[in-house]
């Protein structure tokens, strides 16, 4: 029971290929402005927490500069050493006090970003999940891989380190502001006037740079396309001598990704050649008013080393929110991304089938804007009967199992299912009722057990072995329902695979089932038993089995033919061979005679 990956002749063409899918949509500012605030509206508790515990830990960190001074004032006025040393007994004081909030902060702030990351984890694996098959195939696997993986790293990366520094500076950025102010406003004044270029340079930088964050996951999102297309389908690339094709695919990617890269990098050093300048400004200024203002009388010398210190210490929370300001922008283009597959339109499906009644009629279809490959296409397999679906490659035969199976729905026509679209039936009541069987036979890294309830969740281990024994897989009974399977633990053959496949069929219990050419990869030597295994896991189910061999057809109870999207010939095959027509000759030629 497996999905249907898409064809290899589409995958492995250059530009247009890649032109031919349709990565999925990107979310505007407001969807993720409205995401962000979900994510920090979504543990409140904790956001607020840590936001408190950093306001806190500034307040005290600001007490170091202004005791100081008072100190430096307090030795010009005589202070005895007892009045000095208590003094600094508090600033050790706050200081270790600053230094126990802010780690009680980080904290939190990781607490707080785990939390938000691991939920954004299950909630992207959720919507991946609900997205419409055909969809899926037509993103491709870069794009989709980019979004559930790096995207969503990005993301949490920003929750869980970024976003906690950001706030701290910031915070710490504002407190220190409002020192300098009560120290004295005109020095307030003067450390506000590098804010203003700050805040230009800020905004010309971000607006330049998100632009370029965008390219540059988009970049990185066509170069794992191309290069997961190409290990996945490295036979293929093999057989028809594409390697060099694909490997000088890869460099146009490569230096694609490294020309984005580059760019923000040249963007991020401009940027921040500016920032270190208007930083040096800053104190200059600072120290120029004070030391003016000391002279006339209007400062003390305890204030104005106390508003030194504060004009030198404001640069490393102010650089430390304009060095994440690209985190953010990357961030914030990755929730893009990641929100954006939540805004794939796919219509509810909830209509319910009053029976398995499997059938299409009239259909006309074609994929994406592509010319029409099904004409007026009508089937209908019978309750319990077998019907193998023939013709030549090409003429549209898995593009019927596609249609019955509710993965792509007819432009126009309709494939039906106990009355109702196929398309328009819940995916979990469809899969109760018709399971589509491909050549792909996937096995997940996970127990023997987990494999195979993946098909029906509530099913006991009595069920499981039934079914393993029904599909005549010895090996599975002898290693057991807690054998762990996948690469790296049991490998299977294609025929061991099949028959976990064929063993999911028979615990899901459904109806119809659809055969794609399901047994095509099949070694000889096992084919005779998972012919067995398939009559055992079909028995009393309504087949409609896509055939690319002959020798199947001769003991279906129906055979349709298929040429060109349409049907062109439907009888039992004593009745086809006697009418003497495509099929008859297709037999003949099968057999050489
Ligand atoms: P068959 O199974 O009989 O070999 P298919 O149903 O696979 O035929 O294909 C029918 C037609 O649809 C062919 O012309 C094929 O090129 C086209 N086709 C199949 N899959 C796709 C796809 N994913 N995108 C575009 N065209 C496709």
């Amino acid at each position: 029971m497996s999905t249907v990956v898409p064809k290899p002749r589409k995958a492995f063409e250059d530009g247009p290929a890649d032109e031919a899918q349709e990565r999925l949509p990107i979310a505007g500012p407001a969807e993720v402005r409205r995401a962000f605030v979900r994510i920090l509206a979504d543990d409140r508790g904790r956001a607020v927490q840590v936001l408190v515990l950093y306001l806190l830990a500034a307040v005290f960190s600001t007490a170091l500069p202004v005791l100081l001074g008072q100190v430096v004032d307090g030795i010009g006025a005589g202070w005895s050493v007892a009045r000095i040393n208590a003094v600094c007994s508090v600033l050790v004081g706050c200081v270790a006090v600053q230094f126990v909030l802010s780690r009680l902060g980080r904290r939190a702030g990781y607490r707080f970003g785990e939390r938000a990351a691991a939920q954004l984890r299950e909630r992207v694996v959720v919507r991946v999940l609900r997205l419409p098959l055909d969809r899926v195939e037509r993103a491709g696997r870069g794009d989709l891989g980019t979004r559930t993986a790096a995207d969503v790293n990005t993301v949490a990366d920003l929750l869980r380190d970024h976003g906690p520094i950001v706030a701290t500076s910031l915070i710490e950025v504002v407190v220190l502001y409002a020192a300098m102010f009560v120290i004295d406003p005109l020095l307030g004044l003067a450390a506000l006037v590098t804010l203003v270029p700050l805040m230009l340079a800020a905004r010309r930088y971000l607006r330049r740079a998100s632009g370029a964050f965008v390219e540059q996951r988009a970049a990185l999102s066509e170069a794992a396309e191309t290069l997961s297309a190409s290990g996945a389908g490295s036979q293929t690339v093999a057989a028809l001598a594409l390697q060099r094709r694909r490997r000088d695919l890869g460099y146009r990617r490569g230096e694609q990704v490294f020309g984005t890269f580059a760019r923000v990098v040249v963007l991020q050093s401009e940027f921040f050649m500016v920032l270190l300048w208007l930083n040096r400004i800053q104190v200059a200024l600072v120290l120029l008013v004070s030391g003016l203002w000391y002279f006339e009388g209007g400062l003390t010398v305890g204030a104005a080393a106390a508003a030194a210190t504060i004009a030198v210490r404001i640069s490393n929370p102010t650089n430390a929110v304009m060095t994440h300001l690209g985190e953010f922008q990357q961030g914030a283009a990755a929730l893009a991304r990641i929100e954006g597959v939540g805004l794939v339109e796919s219509a509810p499906r909830e209509a319910v089938p009053s029976g398995s009644d499997l059938r299409l009629d009239a259909v006309t279809f074609g994929y994406g804007d592509g010319p029409d490959v099904l004409h007026g296409l009508s089937l209908h397999p019978r309750p319990g009967e077998r019907l193998v679906v023939v013709g030549p490659s090409g003429a549209g035969k898995s593009t019927i199992a596609r249609l019955l199976a509710g993965i792509d729905r007819p432009r126009s026509g309709a494939a039906t299912l106990g009355g109702v679209a196929v398309g328009d039936i819940g995916v979990e009541e469809l899969r109760r009722r018709v399971v589509l069987v491909t050549q792909e036979h996937y096995v997940f890294t996970a127990t023997l057990r987990d494999n195979l309830v993946l098909a029906a969740p509530e099913a006991g281990d009595a069920t499981l072995l039934e079914a393993l024994r029904r599909v005549d897989a010895g090996w599975a009974l002898e290693a057991g329902l807690d054998v762990m399977l996948g690469d790296e633990h049991r490998r299977l053959s294609t025929a061991e695979a099949q028959q976990i496949a064929l063993a999911r069929v028979v615990v899901a219990d459904p109806d119809v089932v659809i055969l794609d050419e399901a047994t095509a990869g099949i070694d000889p030597a096992s084919a005779g038993r998972v012919e067995t295994a398939l009559a055992a896991a079909l028995a009393g189910r309504t087949v409609i089995a896509i055939a690319h061999q002959l020798q199947a057809a001769a003991s279906a109870d129906r055979i349709a033919v298929v040429e060109a999207g349409r049907i062109a010939e439907e009888g039992s095959h004593a009745e086809l061979l006697a009418a003497g027509g495509v099929y008859a000759g297709l037999w003949h030629a099968w057999r050489g005679e």
